[in-house]
């Protein structure tokens, strides 16, 4: 995956069938399915791949429990499926999981027991593991840091996890390998028309300034919680569709949760559920449901929200986490659909919708992860429907996504003591990933960012010499990203400490 290649394309292609605007789960999964029934597929992604929310996911792949008890059937048995076809597609970047649900009422015991079961039931013969009822004495051997106290045992059940970023990466890789054009850090700006109909799309490279105006049959927008913005340069009238709501996780060391399952507690104090999830040699916990009006790139969390999660963690729990305990704080937001009437945003319903302009745009908001195969289908089905192109049938299914394997790192050094990344993980993130920034590689190509911010910062020096002598870069540009980075970075950590 070279940059340079695909900028090339910009210039060689005289009108593109289909132009997908945003590079996280849907836009991506649209650019594979576009190009996988042989259409002449762009997507653009004006940051870098994954940026927005799609980085900033608890990594479930999963029907949504809590759905369950919303009464939301069709949606969690939908889901269920596509964490199956998931599952199968990336196998070497996706596994499945055993999370535990602590009960501590006997009524509790057989309320959550028969909602688990009928989540396994909904999957059907996609079905990844029996839910089975646990004794107290398994749920305190599985989870030695469980609060043992009025415990009456608990439910085991099968879902799946993932790195978001990382599958992002194959979803952009497997769309180039079928045809597509993929490329970070470029932004649609404005649209062209013709007799009223979108024509086109005028986009910059926010690396090298360059403009380019490019023409296109059709044009998705998937833009996640950015979506009303490009409606409304489509559309001057338009009236906000999204209404979105923050989330936030915390990152601790495995010693304050030293199990291999993962926990779900079943009733926070504002009636939700939390999750603590194992994840790359730490335990990512959360998440929150905060309504907000600030659409912001990179959204920050709120110290009442930190309180929140290390709260519920710590009921549950024998542990008494503080913010010392913090290693990382992220926080996303989910693009959910705006409906009348609802006062929570943890009522919204999460399935995705499809608006179709009337100059023609299409855009795709809502949904999860774990769908992102099925709206990036609807989405490319109602952009064939609506436009001059033929119908063709969606091929996504039973397409592998594609994964490098790196090449021998027996000589390279590792970056930290305490992480495998290694000085050849950058290399190859420049030279095989379109890692254009310190921040595309510490923060999506490697996780550092997001698994503990300080010792993301102590590297930062080491990455960004290896990143500078790659890109050919000089002293000002080394010293720009430090500055970047460093300022991004104090977003990820707790305000007080
Ligand atoms: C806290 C939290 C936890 C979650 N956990 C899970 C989970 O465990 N499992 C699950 O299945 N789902 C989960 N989700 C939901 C899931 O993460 C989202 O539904 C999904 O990532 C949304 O992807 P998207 O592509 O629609 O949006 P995004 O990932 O936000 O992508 C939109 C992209 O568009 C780009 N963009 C914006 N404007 C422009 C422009 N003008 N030109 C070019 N590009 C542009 C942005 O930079 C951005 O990268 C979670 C969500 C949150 C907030």
């Amino acid at each position: 995956m070279k940059r340079d290649a695909q900028i090339n394309a910009l210039n060689s292609t005289e009108r593109w069938d289909m132009i997908i605007i945003g590079g996280g789960a849907t836009g991506l999964g649209s650019a594979l399915d576009a190009a996988s029934r042989g259409f002449k597929t762009l997507c653009i992604e004006r940051i870098d791949f994954s940026k927005g929310t799609s980085s900033r996911s608890t990594k479930l792949i999963h029907g949504g429990v809590r759905y369950l008890e919303q009464g939301n059937f069709n949606m969690v048995k939908h889901a269920l499926q596509e964490r199956w076809f998931l599952l199968k597609n990336a196998p070497s970047a996706t596994q499945k999981i055993p999370f535990i649900l602590p009960v501590y009422s006997w009524w509790r015991y057989f309320y959550y027991g028969l909602g688990l079961m009928l989540y396994d039931f909904l999957s059907g013969k996609f079905s990844i593991g029996k839910t089975r009822f646990l004794n107290r004495k398994a749920v305190i051997q599985k989870i030695p840091t469980i609060r043992q106290q009025s415990l009456k045992g608990g439910i085991k059940y099968f879902d799946g996890q993932f790195d978001d970023s990382q599958i992002s990466m194959a979803l952009a890789r497997t769309a180039i390998s079928k045809g597509a054009t993929v490329i970070n850090h470029l932004a649609a700006d404005t649209f062209t028309y013709d007799q009223g109909k979108i024509t086109g799309v005028m986009v910059k490279d926010m690396l090298s300034g360059k403009t380019y105006t490019l023409k296109c049959k059709v044009i998705i927008n998937a833009t996640g919680v950015f979506a009303d913005e490009l409606m409304k340069k489509d559309d001057h009238t338009h009236k906000n569709m999204v209404s979105p709501s923050q989330g936030i996780h915390i990152v601790v060391d495995k010693k304050h949760y030293n199990s291999d399952k993962a926990l779900l507690i079943p009733k926070t104090t504002d009636g939700r559920i939390l999750f603590a999830v194992p994840w790359h040699q730490k335990v990512v916990i959360g998440t929150t449901d905060v309504k907000t009006h600030d659409i912001a790139i990179e959204p920050k969390a709120t110290n009442e929200e930190i309180r929140f999660v290390i709260d519920n963690f710590n009921r549950y729990t024998n542990q008494q986490l503080t913010l010392a305990d913090i290693k990382s704080v992220f926080a996303g937001l989910r693009p959910l659909v705006k409906m009348k009437n609802i006062q929570s945003t943890a009522d919204l319903v999460r399935d995705h919708s499809i608006a179709v302009s009337e100059s023609g745009m299409i855009t795709i908001t809502g949904g999860k992860w774990t769908t992102y195969r099925k709206m990036a289908r609807d989405a490319v089905n109602k952009a064939l429907r609506t436009s001059e192109l033929p119908f063709r049938r969606c091929k996504t299914r039973t397409i592998k996504l594609i994964f490098l394997v790196k090449q021998s790192q027996e000589n390279s050094k590792l970056l930290h003591p305490d992480f495998p990344y290694t000085e050849a993980d950058v290399r190859h993130a420049v030279q095989m990933e379109m890692a254009c920034t310190l921040e595309d590689v510490l923060a999506r190509r490697i996780r550092l960012l997001f698994l503990d911010v300080n010792v993301a910062l102590e590297i930062a020096p080491k990455a960004g010499v290896i990143m500078q002598n790659e890109l050919g870069k000089d002293d000002v540009w080394f010293q720009d990203q430090i500055k970047a980075f460093s300022q991004l970075a104090q977003n990820y950590l707790p305000d007080n400490i």
